[in-house]
């Protein structure tokens, strides 16, 4: 044995026994002839003490450990001196009798601390030197915990857990997809699944009823902080179901997830928004609502009174900031600068002060008296001491700036507390998304979506603006102002998937080409059907706190999609080539 405990486990009980560990080591000191040793391993830290009148050779062996030496250490487990109430083992300590070097080790690139002074590059080179880092650690442990809990759940809900293949056809419809050769197909390809959503409906025709599945999935987008070229899922699909069992069933796995793992208690039931209430209110389809600051629409209070930049537009609205009526001329013009960013979009930004004294200031005072400013204020629910932000243009545009500018503002009050935790389930959405450039609509959520039955004659119209109107019973969970997870009623009958490739522009060919397996499966007595998928890496960061999934995975990729560990992608060799039958141009 090479251990007999771990050095997170000793406690003043243990006193008096010979124990062993193992592990790496974190630190060592000397100290009036006395040597510490902090010995570190995934279970914790526990302090070695060498006396100064030990023996000679274990004297000079324990001054010879450099940093992340990995020992095995034989001793006695002592009462403290000094107690460390900040340690789980900090009243004990073993007095050293034996050390055995089991490796030595390279000094690490950069301190293997919580606070670490190694930057963001360099610990993704070394990422399995990071991973020893404690917060790395901690992050990783709390992923396990979710995983496992969400088995649980869904295993006492009856779902089966079952897996879906990884090389599948390429049907790009939201992102691109990754593809890999066939070797043995000259000059065809698998792609990567975006996500097992055709696999798990053919499971439900299949008659599995209930099924999940914790899976990678693959979409080779552009990279930010909450996104990974590589994914995971917690996916899900219910037969005989309607919106409302999908919502109760994972309501309830969110619900024993907050309170397993976080001891926190959610709303039941939680809150539903429709998601034309959410872009109303808060200018975005996955509002935070940790807070107010909603926004207002202002159009006809503020149109007629001969300032033109309004008048010029189909929607004019605000928010209230509280308590920033102090915000000086030179605040205000950083923010309109900051709207003004590309990231943000608008044209210019008006505000109103509604001092505390009870008068007004505002950007456009030469248009408005100090009533009608008043009036304004009041209808963007602001109270004295208050400023309005006013945006305007066109509607829904306009409205995700004010989200924006609500969310900044929101950060800089101290609103968005990352221990506060606001989840709510975003219902209703449009089921298609008209887009000016390539001038056709797109699926909101995805083409398997249903419409709404009361909308099937919209459905069928062959008018846009009929088509713009039709919704479907598809359901975001949201939490703090991020999508946690997203699914909706499937179509589970051949003639509407149909109508739906139609609608999309997606040519009967086209349709059979890429998806006739599942319009032919549907022939062959499809049940209702729905589900839905949560991001598991987005669901653990913000469990622990955390905006970016990088912390929860393992081995993750920049920003470029690359593994600088690894150094993938990289070039494969010629013989690969070659069997592949596939040629290199490079075009730079
Ligand atoms: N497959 C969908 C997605 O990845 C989720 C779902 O509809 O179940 O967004």
């Amino acid at each position: 044995m090479y251990r007999t405990h771990t050095c997170g486990e000793l406690r003043i009980g243990n006193a008096g026994q010979r124990v062993t560990l193992a592990g790496w080591v974190q630190k060592s000191r000397k100290l009036g002839g006395m040597t510490f040793i902090d010995l570190r391993d995934r279970y914790g830290i526990t302090q070695l003490v060498v006396e100064a009148d030990a023996d000679a050779d274990l004297v000079e062996k324990a001054t010879s450990l450099g940093r992340e030496f990995v020992i095995q250490a034989t001793g006695e487990v002592i009462e403290r001196q000094s107690k460390n109430p900040r340690m789980a083992t900090g009243d004990i300590e073993i007095r050293l009798e034996e050390i055995n070097i089991l490796n030595k080790a390279a000094t690490p690139p950069f301190t293997i601390e919580t606070d670490t002074d190694g930057g963001e590059d360099l610990r993704a080179k070394y990422r399995y030197l990071d991973l020893r880092r404690e917060p790395l650690r901690k992050a990783l442990e709390l992923r396990h915990r979710m995983a496992h809990e969400v088995r649980n759940y869904l295993d006492s809900k009856g779902f089966m857990e079952i897996e879906t293949p990884y090389l599948i056809k390429s049907t790009p419809e939201g992102a691109r997809d990754f593809v890999v050769p066939s070797r043995m197909n000259p000059g065809q390809f698998y792609a990567l699944p975006q996500s097992p959503q055709t696999f798990k409906q053919l499971l439900m025709v299949a008659g599995y009823d209930r099924y999940f599945q914790i899976v990678r999935c693959f979409r080779d987008e552009d990279l930010r902080a909450d996104r990974q070229p590589e994914f995971t899922q917690i996916d899900c699909e219910m037969s005989f179901v309607e919106q409302e069992d999908v919502l109760n069933t994972f309501e309830g796995m969110m619900r024993t997830l907050f309170k397993n793992v976080l001891g926190v208690d959610i709303p039941n039931p939680l809150p539903r928004m429709s998601w034309f209430d959410a872009m109303d209110r808060y200018g975005s389809d996955k509002p935070d609502v940790r807070f107010g600051m909603d926004i207002h629409e202002i159009t006809p209070m503020v149109q007629g009174h001969g300032f033109s930049v309004f008048d010029s537009v189909p929607y004019v609205g605000a928010i209230a900031v509280p308590g920033a009526a102090g915000y000086s001329r030179k605040e205000t013009d950083a923010l309109t600068d900051w709207v003004k960013r590309p990231q943000v979009g608008a044209k210019g930004l008006v505000y109103i002060k509604l001092n505390a004294d009870g008068t007004v200031k505002s950007s456009v005072d030469k248009f408005y008296s100090p009533e009608e400013l008043k009036a304004v204020a009041c209808e963007a629910g602001a109270k004295e001491g208050d400023l309005v932000l006013v945006l305007c243009g066109p509607k829904r545009k306009t409205q995700t700036q004010l989200g924006v500018l609500r969310l900044e503002m929101g950060g800089r009050l101290g609103l968005r507390d990352p221990k506060v935790f606001a989840p709510l389930w975003i219902v209703d959405f449009p089921l298609l998304e008209w887009d000016d450039e390539t001038q056709r609509f797109y699926a909101m959520h995805h083409p398997f979506t249903a419409p709404k039955p009361e909308h099937e004659a919209l459905f069928y119209s062959n008018r846009k603006e009929d088509l713009e109107q039709v919704c479907a019973n598809a359901y975001d969970f949201v939490l703090n102002g991020s999508e946690l997870g997203g699914g909706s009623i499937r179509i589970h009958n051949a003639d509407v998937q149909k109508r739906m490739f139609e609608v999309l522009g997606i040519g009967p060919e086209e349709a059979e080409y890429k998806f006739g397996f599942i319009i032919n499966a549907f022939r062959f007595g499809a049940p209702p059907h729905g589900g839905l998928a949560f991001g598991f890496d987005r669901v653990c960061a913000l469990f622990g706190g955390n905006e970016s999934i990088r912390d929860y995975i393992a081995f993750p990729k920049n920003n470029q999609g690359r593994d600088v560990m690894i150094d993938s992608p990289s070039e494969i060799d010629d013989i690969q080539l070659e069997e592949l039958q596939i040629k290199i141009d490079v075009k730079d």
